[in-house]
């Protein structure tokens, strides 16, 4: 008999790839875990041992496993069970859901086929030698300037060329010391360090009594730790969130267990990274993917050697090798970010809350504006709702009027800027106090909207916007009726501006001088955001004051914690209202309020001035009177009418050809098959053409299973490997 053992292979084998059978050789020590080299077809490739199989005969021909590329198993059982749950409930192969849990420095050598998988950067280190000794108390043999200097610092216990840098001496006369046999030379592994860790933050709460809110929440999660139980923790902004994160984490690690803390996106949640790093210190391990793989590789070593327990960093860092975790949280849960979007195409708040029924960690779901879904768990007693329901300062949320646009056209005013926001800004400048104005860019140049009466074409047979695809055709995204072209002028109120694109950033900061001449105006652009540093240069300009109005896209949104700022205008509210999605108000809810926090975090107070074209929706209302209750009320009661999550899960399909008639032709195909099959399980949306209906070069088409089993129409009908398959995805316009 012969051993064997199951492989997932980095083959680059789409769709749901299975996993090998493989023979170990004698002398192999292969266990599950294990980063494997083994033959597939005519290559070599890597793979990971997922599991032993069962001893084979002799005689059954199979391929042997080549070898161990790493002595010790990378991941652990647990890392597995993870993995396989991935695997399952995404329909993804083994193969993906494992190399996301490898540092990429690991699974790019895997993939690339390199013999070692190490990581590690060295630097060369000194110390002197007797006979250095000795010619510092000889002066015999004569030393040049810079080497007698670098043979000083050695002596009083140099040993690296930064330290010796700053003794004034060189690594270069180290190493002709050493050389000479004055010193001797060696190595060291050097810890690339993220450049978080240099960021200052003191940590004035740290010692504070928690708020009256803030304690039984903080008792509840510490009593879950160990349970795997969810918890929503439903708090406006400045609530003290991140501060029962902080307790909580002590928590865990006063009971020996680690913890692992999601942010979506490091570089607009630097200060939440920072209060981490102020706390806990080097227990603290960044994982995010702006670190260098080397930089990644140090900080995912430092976990799996124990050092580190803090795991901070965005959704991959859920597989960071933490071997006992007590606490998750998820900051921000309902930032789309937490969604993978190439495979493995996991949901990063539904993997934590496995991984939490793995481990028994409290899983933290933290937000002022979670996802409804989420709302709805909580609500229904899957989570436990936990609610901050005030700043911590105590400072009030800023007073919001709505605008009418449409009235605003009626007396004839063309600017971006309605005669409310107009005067909130002048006033604004002449106090000395700033104001930020915000533009919402998504769900412009989608829809077809009237700027004059805010009219949008709809589909006749949904009654859902049409979306405008970059050819010009009108296309409906749940039926798939097309019209060439849009209208040339409004058929509600007669305009011809109504294929109008949307106003820019450029547009307003004219408007704004031509309205309050003496303003200083920082304008935050998409282009400007590109640049490295744009977003912190821009905060800097608005925190020294330099600047007095920002104007800016989403980027504002986000991390502008700005006490000077009295108001936050709304320059247009509605336009991603208009996306054909099912998450498009939830989305404009959030946006809304976060922009709309930005006002009044100071002692100065603050307003918000939100214009738009539907005053009457309530995702807009809501976001005005910061009523999150009524706004999931609603929203939950739009989801139930059509059967979106909650009330139904969402599987979405898609494929893409180089000819129209290809993807056309594979669509139909598909969507025949799926209805045969379909039964109580989900109904079949489509064919549509993808939101983005041609890219790259290829022709994309789509659909969507909707219902309560989707995934298990997949399981009677193969969908093949032209197709990529989302579960619970974020948006139906991929
Ligand atoms: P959130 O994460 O909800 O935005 P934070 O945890 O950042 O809220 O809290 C907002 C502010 O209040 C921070 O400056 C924080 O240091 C402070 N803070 C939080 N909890 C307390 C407390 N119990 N006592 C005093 N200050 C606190
Ligand atoms: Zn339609
Ligand atoms: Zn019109």
């Amino acid at each position: 008999m012969i051993r064997t053992a199951e492989v997932a292979v980095f083959a680059g084998l789409r769709g749901p790839a299975r996993t090998f059978t493989y023979s170990v050789p004698d002398g192999v020590d292969a266990r599950p875990g294990h980063l494997v080299r083994a033959g597939f077809g005519s290559r070599a490739v890597h793979g990971v041992v997922v599991g032993l199989g069962a001893p084979a005969d002799r005689d059954v021909k199979l391929k042997p496993l080549d070898g161990l590329v790493h002595p010790v198993p990378l991941l652990s059982e647990r890392q597995l069970a993870l993995a396989r749950w991935i695997s399952a409930t995404y329909r993804c192969g083994m193969a993906d859901a494992v190399r996301a849990m490898l540092p990429p420095a690991l699974a790019a050598r895997a993939r690339a086929g390199l013999p070692t998988a190490r990581g590690e950067r060295t630097e060369a280190i000194f110390a002197i030698a007797a006979a250095g000794h000795e010619a510092l108390r000889t002066g015999v043999p004569r030393l040049g300037a810079r080497q007698l200097v670098t043979l000083r610092a050695l002596a009083a216990g140099a040993v690296s060329g930064d330290d010796l840098a700053q003794a004034g001496g060189t690594l270069e006369a180290a190493k002709s010391l050493a050389s000479r046999g004055l010193a001797t030379r060696g190595s060291r592994g050097v810890r690339r360090i993220p450049v978080e860790f240099r960021l200052s933050e003191d940590d004035p709460a740290r010692d504070a009594t928690a708020t009256v809110a803030q304690a039984p929440a903080m008792a509840a999660i510490n009593a879950a730790i160990g349970t795997g139980r969810g918890f929503l923790l439903h708090g406006v902004t400045g609530s003290g969130k991140t501060e029962v994160y902080l307790r909580a984490t002590t928590e865990a690690l006063s009971r020996g267990q680690g913890a692992i803390v999601l942010v979506p996106e490091i570089a607009l949640t630097a200060q939440v990274v920072a209060r981490f790093v102020a706390r806990f210190g080097d227990r603290v391990a960044l994982l995010h993917s702006a670190l260098s793989a080397g930089e990644r590789y140090d900080e995912w070593r430092r976990v799996l050697d124990g050092t580190a327990d803090v795991v901070v960093g965005s959704r991959s860092a859920l597989f960071a090798p933490l071997a006992r975790v007590g606490l998750i949280v998820v900051d921000e849960e309902q930032e789309p970010t937490y969604k993978q979007e190439s495979a493995p195409r996991y949901h990063a708040v539904d993997t934590a809350l496995e991984l939490g029924r793995l481990t028994g960690a409290a899983v933290v779901l933290g937000s002022a504006t979670p996802r409804v879904v989420t709302y709805a768990a909580a609500t229904s007693g899957a989570l436990t709702l936990l609610t901050l329901p005030d700043r911590v300062m105590d400072l009030p949320l800023p007073k919001t009027t709505v605008v009418d646009l449409r009235l605003e056209l009626k007396a004839n005013n063309r600017s971006t800027l309605s005669g409310v926001l107009r005067a909130a800004l002048k006033k604004t400048v002449a106090k000395g106090e700033q104001a930020i104005l915000y533009l919402n860019r998504r769900g412009f140049a989608t829809v077809v909207l009237c700027r004059d009466c805010g009219y949008v074409v709809p589909c006749a047979a949904c009654e859902i916007p049409f979306a405008l695809h970059a050819d010009g055709r009108l296309v409906c995204h749940r039926c798939g009726q097309q019209v060439p072209r849009a209208p040339a002028v409004c058929p509600q109120c007669g305009s011809r501006r109504i294929r109008h694109l949307g106003v820019g950033t450029q547009r307003v900061e004219e408007d704004v001088r031509a309205a309050v001449p003496e303003a200083r105006i920082a304008r935050l652009d998409r282009d400007a955001v590109k640049a490295k540093g744009a977003h912190a240069a821009m905060y800097e300009r608005m925190r020294s004051g330099e600047a007095q109005v920002i104007i800016g896209t989403q980027m504002v949104a986000k991390g502008f914690d700005l006490p000077g700022v009295s108001l936050v205008g709304i320059v247009n509210a509605d336009t991603q209202l208009n996306l054909p999605d099912f998450t498009a108000a939830e989305r404009t809810f959030e946006l809304l309020t976060q922009v709309l926090g930005r006002s009044g975090r100071g002692t100065v107070g603050g307003q918000g001035v939100l214009q738009t074209y539907l005053p009457e929706h309530y995702a807009i209302r809501a976001a005005a009177a910061h009523d999150y209750a009524t706004f999931a009320e609603q929203e939950l009661m739009a989801r139930k009418r059509f059967g979106y999550p909650p009330f139904g899960r969402l599987v979405l399909l898609q494929t893409a050809a180089a000819k129209e008639v290809t993807v056309e032709r594979r669509a139909t195909e598909l969507a025949a098959a799926l209805r045969a099959e379909a039964r109580d399980d989900a109904e079949v949306l489509g064919p549509a053409p993808a939101f983005a209906a041609k890219r790259a070069g290829s022709y994309r088409a789509q659909l969507v299973l909707r219902g309560d089993h989707p995934t298990a129409v997949l399981d009677r009908v193969d969908v093949g490997a032209e197709w990529t398959v989302d579960v619970d995805p974020m948006t139906l316009l991929g």
